[in-house]
């Protein structure tokens, strides 16, 4: 289903990752419909009970009020979803942001299941077994081969996708508005400041040992970032 690029920037907003944090800590990792524990708390989704759509997503008494919002698990979300029904168009969008701007948990937020996904993050963890914050270097040539594979058959819309959503820096400008218009892909970006995915970095549990290397992919966003 096509939703407004609106809402899904909505998921990258500090407000939604602060509140989406906090009814985790309160209510835990039990998924709300099936009852299944969530191993990792970026799989929890928190579903919107009623619908947002443009015209609600700003009234903070509906997008950020946790009456509206469950924490359901990836299968339970997309049962919710389905009953809105498939509609079939190949949709493509490209995500992109600084490095701790909440581009994966705006995915997961609006993903279904059978879509394609493309994240460079997800394709160095793929074939290293590493977790997906550690990318060595000397894997580069054949991640970014597996990559640009995937890319080419997304331009072509090769294979039963339904929807397809790259993730990615895409700094500068040029280079990102030259991808979108290949792919005829919809642009969303993870408006996030950099003294905001500094201090993410800084709570970040699964990155502490790696606060250098992540400052440095931060610094080096804002540095080549063009609007
Ligand atoms: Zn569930
Ligand atoms: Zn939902």
């Amino acid at each position: 289903m096509a939703k407004h690029a609106i809402l899904k920037s909505f998921y990258a907003t500090d407000e939604w990752i602060q509140l989406r944090l906090h009814l985790i800590n309160e209510r835990g990792n039990r998924c709300a419909h099936c009852g299944e524990i969530i191993a990792k708390s970026k799989d929890i989704i928190g579903h919107h009970i009623k619908e947002l759509t443009p015209e609600n997503v700003h009234d903070h008494t509906i997008s950020l009020n946790p009456d509206n919002i469950e924490l359901i698990c990836f299968d339970c979300h997309n049962k919710e979803h389905k009953r809105f029904g498939y509609q079939g168009a190949k949709e493509v969008y490209l995500v992109y942001g600084p490095p701790m701007s909440g581009k994966s948990t705006l995915v997961k937020q609006n993903i279904e299941r059978g879509d394609l996904v493309v994240d460079m993050d997800a394709l160095y963890a793929a074939v290293s077994m590493l977790p997906s914050y550690d990318k060595p270097d000397n894997l580069y040539t054949n991640v970014i081969g597996i990559h640009n594979q995937l890319i080419d058959n997304i331009r072509t819309r090769y294979g039963k996708w339904h929807n397809a959503w790259i993730v990615g820096g895409y700094a500068d400008k040029y280079k990102r508005d030259r991808l979108a218009e290949d792919l005829s892909a919809e642009v969303i970006f993870c408006d996030v400041s950099k003294e905001e995915c500094l201090s993410r970095l800084e709570q970040d549990i699964d990155r502490q040992y790696r606060k250098d290397e992540w400052t440095k992919y931060i610094n080096k966003w804002f540095d080549t970032y063009t609007k």
